[in-house]
């Protein structure tokens, strides 16, 4: 019996992540981007910054493509898990965009360049996702440069983004020999052989046991300050389980209090599995995030992330590409079929949903329907403009920002 077919939608949605990349131009968010699309297999070829192949990024190769220049979101599946990649532009001159690509996103990668540290860009963006209190985990990237240096990274994170680091991975090898990392909340080492693309597990090295356990302590001490239960448990047995300590890291990430911080080099493909563990085990499913606020006839209504509830999404960005004028969804609750006719709340027009897309890296794909969590883009809205909510008919409200106060993220 193939399970998936009885889940109800619901359960499903905590299997979605809507996960931006939050980086400093050049830090390597193209490069990140891309091998996450290679390693879900979403593309079969490792494109390359400076070759021109790279998916999402602008060039004249996906102009005549047509699809992904223009991407929004892209979606890919990794490890029974659908990751939307929410693109949020690194320049500032997109401050609107970045702005409701916030808005839309659950959780978000910062990449950082482990020879730069914290840049004034990476810097703005954190302040602009602590604002929408995004949870986040941290990649510190080019770790193969003549240079790289981890722990000066990490200080720069503490330091420049006041916000308190849970250094998680101790690499294995410097520089041009940088060949993996000890992951310290299972003590194993994950060696990436040359030219490989998925890591070996193995016992973490003789040599590194002893720094690896030290750093492992650092850790764990960082978390029990910061996490009550956890606090306990060590209290008692002086030490964390592996069980306790995943726990307490998902806990701080969504409500902010620490970063939990992996490393690799992108570029030679290292760590990326990693960190699409990572997310898939420390970022919150649209479930765990707090109901969408709106206005309905000036009253703040609540929108659960409930299929069943009436229907209400964000437009958050509007392409012209071949395939038609595309309206990119964030659904926050119901339900929404193909053939249906929505209400733009902010224009008071109806506009009939034609077809829904799921966009891949290469390709678009129809589906029936899109529920609440989801993101989708829909053909078929005329006039629908970035920013606008549309509802079902019967159910108007105009979905409102969230504020800084709001209580964005709950821990059970
Ligand atoms: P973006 O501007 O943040 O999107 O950064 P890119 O992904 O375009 O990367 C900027 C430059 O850094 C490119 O030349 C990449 O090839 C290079 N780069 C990206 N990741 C790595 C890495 O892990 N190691 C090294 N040495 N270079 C990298």
């Amino acid at each position: 019996m193939r399970t998936h077919q009885h889940r109800s939608p619901v359960t499903a949605l905590t299997t979605v992540r809507n996960l931006g990349i939050l980086a400093h131009v050049d830090a390597g968010k193209t490069t990140v981007t891309e091998r996450i699309l290679y390693t879900t297999g979403t593309t079969h070829k490792r494109g390359e910054v400076h070759d021109g192949t790279t998916i999402t990024d602008f060039d004249s190769q996906e102009r005549d493509r047509g699809i992904t220049i223009f991407a929004a979101a892209v979606s890919c599946a990794w490890d029974g898990h659908r990751i939307n990649l929410i693109d949020t532009p690194g320049h500032v001159d997109f401050a609107d965009e970045v702005e409701r690509a916030l808005r839309v996103l659950d959780g978000a990668i910062a990449v950082f360049d482990a020879v730069a540290g914290v840049e004034p860009q990476s810097e703005s963006v954190w302040h602009q996702a602590d604002r929408h209190s995004v949870p986040r985990i941290a990649f510190v990237n080019k770790l193969d440069r003549a240079g790289a240096d981890l722990d000066s990274a990490v200080a720069s994170i503490r330091d420049r983004l006041h916000t308190v680091p849970l250094v998680v991975q101790l690499p294995i090898g410097a520089e041009d020999a940088f060949r993996g990392v000890v992951d310290l909340v299972r003590m194993r080492a994950l060696v990436w052989a040359d030219g490989a693309d998925a890591y070996e597990e193995g016992e973490v090295p003789e040599r590194l046991c002893e720094e690896a356990a030290r750093r492992r302590r650092l850790l764990e001490e960082a978390v029990a300050e910061l996490h009550p239960a956890a606090l306990e448990e060590f209290c008692v047995r002086s030490e964390l389980s592996e069980e306790t300590l995943t726990g307490a890291l998902r806990d701080l990430t969504r409500t902010g209090e620490g970063v939990v911080v992996l490393c690799g080099s992108a570029y030679r493909n290292r760590g990326v599995e990693p960190l699409l563990e990572a997310v898939v085990a420390y970022l919150p499913s649209p479930l765990d995030v707090p109901p969408v606020r709106g206005v309905l006839d000036g009253a703040v209504q609540e929108r659960a992330a409930d299929p069943q509830e009436p229907f209400a999404a964000l437009a958050f960005k509007v392409n012209a590409t071949a395939t038609g004028r595309l309206t990119y969804l964030r659904v926050y609750s119901g339900t929404i079929r193909k053939g249906e006719t929505v209400l733009d709340a902010t224009t008071r027009r109806g506009e009939r949903v034609g077809r829904i897309l799921r966009v891949q890296a290469d390709r678009h794909v129809d589906v029936d329907a899109a529920v609440a969590g989801d993101i989708v883009a829909v053909i078929g809205p005329k006039a629908v403009r970035p920013g606008a909510t549309l509802c079902a008919p019967g159910a108007p409200l105009v979905l409102e920002p969230p504020t800084v106060a709001d209580p964005v993220v709950s821990v059970a």
